[in-house]
């Protein structure tokens, strides 16, 4: 697709969970025009993330596309709980930067994702490729933090004659302060992001992607208008000096 106007366009990758759901809008607000967004099944527990951002971006009139990554999800099934596999482990509950939450990586998730991202928008003369990291990612994700960040925009900038420029403008800001500027500056309704790593009819407020949502929530004295199973057990495993 060609550029048809002087806003600068973008391909977003898109989970369908809270960050990237923030930050399809914050390019909007940035007068991105978002070519295409993407999503990728990798072989995940549930479709549920997947069903949240295909509804989101009909709803905003966003081209979509999910990309059958099940291969990857066989490559790396056994390792990690995110992955519907037999021999994948069970979605661990509790503090999102224990140590036993290194389970709910997928190996090297985002440099595929990326690599298929910068694909599309080099073929299709896209101004950049945007993903959702955070700093509250850097302890469990090593492929959010700002030394890889920089390193895939670095390899971005000389994949191709005209390659898209990577960015993560969230790279140094807590899931707190995303939040905060979704809910108090831009009214966004986060009922229409799905982060939970099971895929039940209600979040399960247990898992470390539920806890963090919620306690980042309780941070910025906002109210999550999803629906849990269990809203309250975050305080009982977020530490005190982190509350
Ligand atoms: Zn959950």
């Amino acid at each position: 697709m060609m550029k048809t106007t002087s806003n600068p366009s973008a391909v977003i990758i898109y989970s369908g969970g809270s960050d990237s759901y923030t930050l399809l809008h914050y390019l909007r607000a940035q007068k991105y025009r978002i070519d295409r967004a993407l999503s990728f099944n990798y072989g995940q527990r549930h479709k549920k993330e997947l069903q949240f951002a295909a509804a989101e971006c009909k709803r905003l009139n966003i081209p979509h596309t999910i990309l059958d990554l099940r291969m990857l999800g066989d490559l790396v099934g056994a390792s990690s709980s995110l992955v519907k596999s037999a021999d994948s482990p069970e979605v661990p509950h509790g503090f999102y930067a224990a140590e036993n939450m290194k389970l709910t990586v997928v190996p090297n998730r985002n440099m595929v994702m990326l690599s298929l991202a910068t694909a599309y928008a080099a073929a299709h003369k896209i101004d950049v490729v945007a993903y959702g990291a955070h700093a509250g990612d850097h302890d469990i994700y090593p492929d959010c933090r700002e030394e890889f960040i920089a390193a895939m925009a670095h390899a971005i900038s000389l994949c191709d004659w005209t390659p898209p420029r990577l960015i993560a403008p969230f790279h140094d800001r807590t899931k707190a302060s995303i939040y905060s500027w979704g809910l108090w500056s831009y009214g966004l309704d986060y009922s229409r992001a799905w982060t939970c790593y099971e895929g039940k009819q209600l979040a399960c407020g247990q898992c470390g992607s539920c806890v963090e949502r919620l306690h980042a929530f309780a941070q910025i004295h906002g109210t999550d208008p999803l629906k849990y199973a269990d809203r309250d057990y975050w305080r009982t495993v977020v530490p005190g000096d982190a509350q």
